[in-house]
């Protein structure tokens, strides 16, 4: 098992590593040997090199939606999908207006879509957000394969929920990249939390 969350050594990230842990995933040379060649492949290597050279490029500068959009730019990509959550539709149109601005095609598409009642898919009425009542289901799984009916070249993920946005990520035919991720409590932040574990986040995490 590798446990590099806990790892002091870092020999990763030196040119001459010396003694790798006994768990150093480095050990395993036949698997990172296949992982460097699948960089080679057609549909890895321009988009690995650009996202690379992008973040050097704009290292500690740029924010992540000017990232986004450069990727885009870089990658020749003329329409892009976008997938964002009923939340955030106010920052939804907004980034649809700054991608089209960069001279980008947006197709987006919202969670809610299909209008489809969560007691449909097997969710007990009384674990609903307001029990007893109707309630749209997220349909991440809609929403990638609208993206795909529409030949989306790259998807961007606004906002999905926890778990919906794995589905999103499983069936859409695209690349994805994730623009914000949903945190509620935190003004999307999920780092905040993280960074407040021992702190302000201790009894409300674990
Ligand atoms: S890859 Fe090896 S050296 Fe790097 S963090 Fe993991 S265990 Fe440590």
């Amino acid at each position: 098992m590798y446990t590099c969350a806990h790892c002091n050594i870092l020999a990763c990230d030196e040119e001459h590593p010396g003694k790798l842990p006994a768990n150093c995933p480095m050990r395993k040379t036949g698997l990172m040997n296949t992982a460097l060649e699948t960089y080679t492949l057609p549909e890895n290597r321009d988009f690995y090199i650009t996202a690379s050279e992008l973040e050097a490029l704009g290292y500690c500068q740029w924010p992540r939606i000017k990232e986004t959009i450069l990727l885009c730019q870089k990658m020749g990509y003329t329409r892009v999908g976008l997938a964002f959550c009923k939340g955030l539709r106010k920052e939804a149109r907004i980034v649809d207006d700054l991608l089209r601005r960069a001279g980008l095609e947006v197709v987006s598409v919202i969670c809610k879509t299909g209008g489809i009642d969560k007691e449909c898919v097997g969710i007990a009425p009384d674990r609903k957000v307001a029990p007893g009542s109707f309630e749209s289901m997220c349909n991440p799984i809609a929403q990638a394969m609208l993206l795909n009916e529409q030949n989306t070249q790259f998807n961007i993920a606004l906002g999905l929920c926890v778990g919906h946005d794995s589905m999103f990520y499983k069936y859409s035919e695209a690349l994805v990249t994730t623009l914000v991720a949903k945190d509620r409590v935190t003004g999307h932040n999920p780092a905040a939390a993280i960074y407040c574990a021992d702190s302000y986040f201790k009894k409300r995490i674990l």
